[in-house]
């Protein structure tokens, strides 16, 4: 079945869709080029109740569901990656993590955060645990009534722009014994210990940075604990369940890039001529436009599926994984041919083309690589959770 889109998600898309084409769409190449932060887009998004629109209404937000998040960083992606990611990081992601877990009090505090412009940080990766994120070697050791916080994260988008951070830890108590992975809540510039280290210099998607965060015996009090570790591994599967939400998001992104760059393919097949007739009289050309308009089809069904899947508030794992693999790949895919329509003049930094084949590729990577999230999705349909690790090994201290 596929998913039906209601006259008020429709109303939704179309205010999207004017300002991503608006101002949004004309800030595009400068923020690439200046690789600063587009807050004067946080300030447009804020102004059309765009910002953390998924958070509940009792919290200040609108209560939007995960379809029409879907449906706002559709179309800021078509004309600026940039903007569709902070769409996706003020709705999903951390601030939907806390919003499910949090304490009330920590709910009130991220969603007025986010609401007034703030995109949270979510703080998983570390230099020697990827795609092996369980490994984690950041500590919380609990001393005394407060948690002392060491280790170093990188690859954290926001990292020197976003104020709140969900940061995860391996979580010790008094004793010394591990408690399982947690979940943290700080805020840049009032924790001290917690240091932006340096910016990684990217391929793409440079109008947000992309940080190594280091803590240092960062002190936290047990109120700031947003995902306790109840138990080994129960926090991170908290944290997995959160993150469905996020791999829908980075995939609609991946989606709104292929989809803007088709249109852009679509109409040049049009303009430009060679040999006296437009380029799209060419079968050549025709066959890569049904092939790419099939794929996107193909990207946007499993991405609203997924959006609209889901018991507990999140959607569905084994969707959410499905639809960000396809998306992703096909969207890389989508981009390059739509680069070729232009021929030398796709080559250009002039052309969106250029950068939008830049910002997609990273879509196969952040968020869960597509081999490990096959990995997911093997699991899923065997009913068997397949072992990662070579036997022997009691994982990293
Ligand atoms: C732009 C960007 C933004 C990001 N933002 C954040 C963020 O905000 N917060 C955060 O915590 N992290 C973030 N990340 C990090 C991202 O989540 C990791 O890059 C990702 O989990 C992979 O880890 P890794 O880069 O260390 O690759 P590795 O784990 O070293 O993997 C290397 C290769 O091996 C493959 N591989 C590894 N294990 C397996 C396996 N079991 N089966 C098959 N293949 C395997 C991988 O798929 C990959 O191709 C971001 C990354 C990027 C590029």
């Amino acid at each position: 079945m596929p998913v039906q889109i209601t006259p008020e998600q429709e109303k939704l898309r179309a205010a999207a869709r004017e300002l991503a084409q608006g101002p949004v769409r004309d800030r595009a190449a400068e923020v690439d080029r200046t690789e600063q932060y587009p807050w004067d887009n946080v300030d447009r998004l804020k102004d059309a109740g765009f910002l953390g629109m998924t958070i509940p209404q009792a919290y200040g937000g609108k209560g939007a569901n995960w379809l029409d998040a879907v449906l706002l960083i559709e179309e800021m992606s078509k004309e600026c990656s940039v903007t569709g990611r902070i769409a996706v990081e003020t709705n999903m992601g951390a601030i939907s993590a806390i919003m499910a877990y949090g304490s009330e009090e920590q709910k009130k505090f991220a969603a007025d955060m986010v609401l007034s412009g703030d995109k949270p940080a979510i703080c998983i990766t570390e230099p020697e645990a990827g795609s092996s994120a369980g490994d984690m070697t950041t500590r919380a050791d609990m001393k005394g009534n407060r948690y002392v916080v060491n280790g170093t994260k990188h690859w954290i988008t926001g990292g020197g722009v976003s104020r709140l951070h969900l940061i995860f830890a391996k979580v010790y108590d008094e004793a010394g014994e591990e408690q399982g992975i947690g979940g943290f809540l700080a805020v840049r510039d009032e924790t001290p210990g917690l240091k932006i280290v340096k910016r990684e210099p990217t391929m793409g998607l440079r109008g947000i940075p992309e940080a190594e965060i280091s803590f240092e015996d960062m002190e936290l009090p047990p109120s700031a604990l947003v995902i306790p570790p109840r138990g080994l591994k129960k926090g991170f599967a908290d944290l997995m369940n959160a993150y469905n939400s996020q791999r829908v998001g980075a995939g609609t992104v991946a989606l709104g890039i292929a989809e803007g760059a088709y249109q852009l393919a679509l109409d040049w097949s049009e303009e430009r001529h060679q040999f006296g007739r437009p380029i799209n009289e060419f079968q050549g050309l025709q066959w890569k436009l049904a092939d790419m308009s099939i794929k996107l089809a193909a990207a946007q069904a499993l991405i609203y599926k997924a959006a609209a899947s889901g018991e507990n508030g999140f959607p569905d794992m084994l969707m959410a994984a499905q639809a960000k693999i396809f998306t992703s790949e096909n969207a890389i895919q989508v981009v390059n041919d739509a680069l070729q329509f232009f021929g030398a003049r796709g080559y250009s930094r002039n052309n969106p083309i250029e950068r939008m084949a830049r910002d997609v590729r990273m879509f196969t990577i952040g968020g869960g690589t597509a081999e490990v999230l096959r990995n997911v999705v093997a699991g899923s349909i065997l009913g068997k959770k397949l072992p990662q690790t070579r036997d022997g090994y009691v994982g990293r201290d």
